[in-house]
């Protein structure tokens, strides 16, 4: 589960050690979570993870805290956009967990299938659909822009 304020994390199983990993702490987390990330970026792991645990959960925790901004404001509207977007909490996720197993499509499918996301996919599609809108109207703006500057018919 995923307490609001920090991204927990339940991933699990791999091979290999960080080959760049952030600073971390080793406390106890609730049940079911392996690691979080705080808005600031600050690492725990739970104690008593297998080597192979311990590798991937650091490694997916590492994503978490290299996007999170340095810059505190901009960290709050990450951690807000992360609580209330379907579909940001998915990209994040997913890109931790690529990295966390070295496999994209484990990457891909752990946000959907693991508990405590609250990840629905109607929602993320909507999200998808409406993020798309946005950057296509963007990109017709920015050709009617060039066209009205370059003029339309140059050879
Ligand atoms: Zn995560």
């Amino acid at each position: 589960m995923w307490s609001g304020r920090a991204r927990a994390c339940s991933s699990a199983t791999r091979r290999g050690w960080p080959r760049s990993a952030r600073p971390y702490a080793i406390a106890g987390l609730p049940q079911n979570i392996l690691g979080t990330t705080d808005r600031a970026g600050n690492i725990v792991i739970r104690p008593g993870l297998s080597a192979d645990d311990f590798a991937e959960t650091l490694r997916h925790e590492t994503v978490h805290s290299m996007l999170t901004a340095s810059n505190r404001r901009v960290a709050d509207l990450q951690m807000s956009a992360y609580n209330s977007s379907h579909l940001w909490r998915y990209a994040e996720e997913a890109l931790s967990e690529t990295y966390g197993t070295l496999s994209p499509l484990k990457g891909l499918t752990f946000p959907l299938t693991a508990p405590g996301y609250d990840i629905a996919p109607k929602r993320l599609i909507a999200e998808a659909a409406g993020a798309a809108g946005v950057v296509g109207g963007l990109g017709f703006g920015g050709y009617q822009l060039a066209e009205g500057i370059f003029g339309a018919d140059r050879p």
